[in-house]
């Protein structure tokens, strides 16, 4: 079975895909993670900083990326990212790299590269929760079921304060709502893939909701279509 899952910055996304995947014994599958790793492959990675933009937006751009010494598998149910033999993680989060995700994954070579791995990654299945922006529309429109998560404004921009300050961050709510009202705004615009609520996905707003009821809500929904699933811890 595949679950999407996707929404607008701050809807608590990720925390619900984790949770869930851990709940129904899925494996999570986290596109963003993708997006970013390409995005520190070719801004960061010194070996390639040669590539431009503009050859990116030339027809042999799949190639190059194709030439990448990117990896992505599953590993103990979770995706991990090696760039030849060193794994990746920590250095995907920065906001550099943040900043180059949203910018690099509005090219349609670099869409086209990672839809083909995220199909990939997926068809060795059985089960997933893939989470991000085109998993509904783009990815896996097929998917057994498919969420759009979201929140009001006020709401995701104080648990995006919650994440900020966990982190040591202070941030004032309203540059921080400002800044989920814009990427918002980008994220929807896009010619490529841009957000929006497949037709058939389930809306859920969890402005009210804890992340447990959340998460509790989903299974129940996954369940209803498989009552064999796990119901793990
Ligand atoms: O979800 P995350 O913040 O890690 O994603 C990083 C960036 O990658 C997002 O800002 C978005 O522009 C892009 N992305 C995308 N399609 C996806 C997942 C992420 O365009 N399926």
């Amino acid at each position: 079975m595949i679950i999407a899952i996707d929404g607008p910055a701050g809807a608590g996304k990720s925390t619900v895909c984790k949770m869930l995947a851990k709940r129904l014994g899925f494996a999570y599958l986290d596109t963003g993670a993708m997006y970013r790793a390409v995005a520190w492959a070719l801004e960061t990675a010194p070996s390639h900083r040669s590539l431009s933009q503009t050859d990116l937006e030339d027809q042999k751009a799949g190639e190059l990326l194709e030439r990448l010494p990117l990896r992505f598998v599953i590993e103990r149910g979770r995706l991990e990212i090696f760039w030849a033999q060193k794994s990746l993680s920590e250095e995907l989060r920065g906001p550099q790299v943040t900043e180059a995700a949203s910018r690099l994954s509005r090219l349609p070579a670099i869409r086209q590269f990672l839809v083909a791995r995220q199909r990939e990654l997926a068809s060795q299945g059985p089960d997933f929760v893939a989470e991000g922006r085109d998993t509904t529309t783009v990815v896996f429109p097929e998917a057994e079921l498919k969420v759009f998560l979201t929140a009001d404004l006020k709401t995701r921009a104080k648990r995006r304060c919650e994440e900020y300050r966990a982190k040591g961050v202070e941030l004032p709510l309203e540059k921080v709502e400002e800044m989920l009202a814009q990427r918002d705004h980008a994220d929807s615009m896009r010619d490529h893939s841009p957000m929006r609520r497949a037709e058939n996905a389930f809306l859920l707003d969890t402005s009210g909701l804890c992340v447990e009821e959340v998460v509790e809500r989903l299974a129940q929904k996954a369940r209803n279509l498989s009552p064999a699933l796990s119901d793990g811890p």
